[in-house]
């Protein structure tokens, strides 16, 4: 297993920190944690570029992610008139866009290799070819999905699993490949809270929807429930290992700690190296002061793996 990060992946936001609960820094402070646990980490070269976004996103997309008062809301940041778009573009969308080259560098070596690829930052599964929302600006699976077709690691008949244990479902991913029935979504999320779009919530192959306040062991009974259901044949497999599941987390509404985030991840990676699946993971969200040490608890599970 190797680990992909790079020092740009953290949202250096100064002052405008104090305006979401994110921990912008996050993904820093995993790596310190790992410090001398002989992991590999791996860094994608430079920011995926605007023309491979411009091939995902739609023709009034591409022009809507220019625009700082959408970008603003997509992000759930109040508007804020001495910023302007250049500065969200340096301070967000730049690490937004080398996370997305993250997500396929990941996806590239995991079918190179055969193994499994854990990126730190990534998950943006709120986002779509036509919409921005809920701290996603590129649905970087969608985007990765199209560009290893295009590069022949991946055939036009491949199957793709996506297992999306952020505690909220991933609606962005499931409007992407809502005609494509080679693409199969496991998901586990609060039913209780946003999104609750029934559309992209019955495109969901394998739901495992869950009421607030759910507890780890529940929460992993279910989980692995659903994994049996899955069988081989994929040719690769994205994760979104979201940490907004943790009890601390005041998004998620679920009652995890630490210890269930590890297990959690340790629990589908065994599952999908059994069935010898490439797999790349992705960060998903996680905004409270536990998630850097969740991460790093989970890449220490799985790191023999
Ligand atoms: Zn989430």
């Amino acid at each position: 297993m190797k680990v992909i990060y790079e020092p740009r992946f953290n949202y250096q936001l100064g002052v405008l920190k104090y305006l979401h609960p994110f921990d912008g820094e996050k993904f820093a402070k995993v790596v310190s944690e790992l410090d001398g646990l002989n992991i590999e980490i791996i860094h994608p070269n430079g920011p995926i570029s605007t023309k491979v976004i411009n091939e995902y996103l739609n023709e009034l997309m591409r022009k809507l992610v220019l625009s700082k008062t959408l970008v603003l809301r997509a992000l759930e940041v109040p508007k804020i008139p001495f910023v302007g778009f250049d500065f969200l573009d340096k301070k967000i969308l730049t690490p937004m866009r080398l996370a997305v080259a993250g997500t396929l560098l990941g996806a590239e070596k995991a079918l190179e290799s055969g193994g499994i690829m854990w990126n730190l930052s990534g998950g943006f599964h709120h986002a779509s070819n036509l919409n921005m929302e809920g701290f996603c600006i590129y649905n970087d699976i969608g985007i990765s999905y199209q560009q290893l077709r295009k590069s022949g690691h991946l055939s036009e008949t491949d199957k793709v699993l996506i297992i999306d244990v952020d505690a909220h479902h991933g609606n962005g991913n499931a409007y992407s490949f809502k005609d494509n029935e080679n693409v199969h979504l496991l998901d586990v999320y609060n039913e209780d809270i946003y999104p609750t779009s029934q559309f992209t919530r019955n495109r969901v192959n394998f739901p495992v929807p869950l009421k607030s306040g759910v507890e780890g062991c529940e929460y992993l009974e279910k989980l692995t429930q659903a994994l049996e259901l899955i069988t081989g044949h994929y040719a690769l497999a994205f994760v979104i290992a979201g940490t907004d599941v943790l009890a601390v987390d005041k998004l998620g509404g679920f009652k995890l700690n630490v210890e269930d985030v590890a297990k959690r991840e340790k629990i589908i990676l065994s599952h999908l190296k059994t069935l010898e699946i490439p797999t790349v993971v992705t960060g998903g969200g996680g905004y409270s002061k536990q998630s850097a040490s969740a991460i790093a608890a989970a890449i220490k599970a799985c790191s023999t793996l």
